[in-house]
């Protein structure tokens, strides 16, 4: 961070926040394993499935996010884990925005919660568009801050642009935008540009959002990550729900890190995938152009998306129609699927 200014977390946090005193469970008033566990009123003799479910999670994920911190190089104590990155939103929301007097910046178009999670909140969006070629627009976003401004989300690889967010324009955000700037990396499994996690060490106003929902194919485990401050984690960990991400969940996701060989041969799959039918649909009539992409998925501007939207339909293909999103007019968004569903999904569309 640059000398020039001072970063006060407590200036940002919603008061009563700072002074709350969080929920006590059985399972932080002691945490060893061994004995006779008669805190919690947890059923002694088992559970009515296979797995056993009968005691309470590790409410901060302990041996999850130490294998979380090898594998990313980040230590536990800056790590949050959610139930999906959308509960990490939300927890934002809750700790830095004061209903009706806080607001934040986002830059459509981009993912949905941003803007959900904030009228939930009653919190005020302000809303800085990309440029045509899908960039952030630094200076914008800078001059549209004031001292109530505590959150800036930017999604990189962007949902549903598919591209990155410069590096540069990002540092620079870092380093001149006064609140919280939450950087949203759903898809960075599958793109050419690094984390913004190795930036944890020089600012202190970063939030990186990872999750298990795509690269993993974990969606339905329901598991998002935050990376950030210890500080800032402190927060989120104060107020979030005691048992917020199930045992199934911890175990299931520890599994699916020693799996590496499948994620990483998932991902390779997907990035072939991606090259294939994008060319694949590049070269159809009905379409006007294929972005390129970042993500594991593709934004396609089409000639007539709602008829095409409707016709893939019929086929039983679905897309997302985009078409009515500023700056996405006339696109469809495409999810790369296994080689055979793109085959479909190509031969579907030229039939149109
Ligand atoms: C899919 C997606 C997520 C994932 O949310 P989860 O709650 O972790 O499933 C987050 N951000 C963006 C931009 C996404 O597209």
């Amino acid at each position: 961070m640059t000398a020039t200014r001072t970063f006060s977390l407590s200036r940002l946090m919603r008061p009563h926040i700072a002074t709350l005193k969080p929920y006590s469970s059985a399972r932080d008033e002691y945490s060893g394993s061994e004995g006779i566990f008669l805190d919690a009123n947890e059923n002694p003799w088992g559970s009515v499935t296979t797995q056993l479910l009968n005691r309470y999670p590790d409410p901060y994920q302990q041996a999850l996010k130490s294998r979380i911190a090898e594998l990313k190089h980040v230590p536990q104590e800056k790590i949050f884990l959610g139930n999906g990155s959308d509960e990490a939103i939300d927890l934002l929301y809750r700790a830095f925005c004061e209903p009706y007097l806080d607001n934040v910046i986002i830059c459509p178009p981009t993912y949905g919660m941003y803007e959900v999670s904030a009228e939930i909140n009653c919190v005020e969006v302000r809303r800085i568009p990309l440029s045509a070629d899908f960039q952030l627009r630094p200076d914008a976003i800078i001059e549209a801050a004031d001292w109530h401004t505590k959150m800036l989300f930017i999604c990189s690889p962007n949902n549903p642009t598919a591209n990155s967010m410069h590096l540069e324009d990002i540092r620079f955000l870092l380093e001149r935008f006064e609140g919280l700037v939450v950087i949203d990396e759903a898809y960075i499994d599958f793109s050419q540009q690094p984390s913004c996690i190795t930036l944890l060490e020089v600012y202190p106003n970063i939030v990186v959002l990872q999750t298990f929902s795509k690269a993993w194919g974990l969606a339905a485990l329901r598991l998002g990550m935050a990376f950030a401050s210890a500080e800032i984690i402190g927060v989120l960990n104060k107020i979030k729900p005691p048992y917020n991400v199930s045992g199934v969940a911890q175990r299931l996701a520890l599994e699916g890190l020693n799996n590496q060989r499948q994620f990483q041969e998932m991902v390779s799959q997907t990035l072939e995938q991606r090259q294939w039918l994008s060319h694949a649909l590049a070269c159809l009539p009905e379409v006007l152009h294929v972005y390129p992409s970042d993500a594991n998925f593709l934004l396609v501007k089409v000639k007539r998306p709602k008829e095409m939207y409707d016709f893939l339909i019929s086929r039983k293909i679905i897309v997302r129609d985009r078409s009515r999103l500023a700056l996405c007019e006339g696109c469809l968004r495409i999810t790369v699927g296994t080689a055979e569903e793109n085959q479909q999904l190509v031969a579907a569309m030229s039939q149109f």
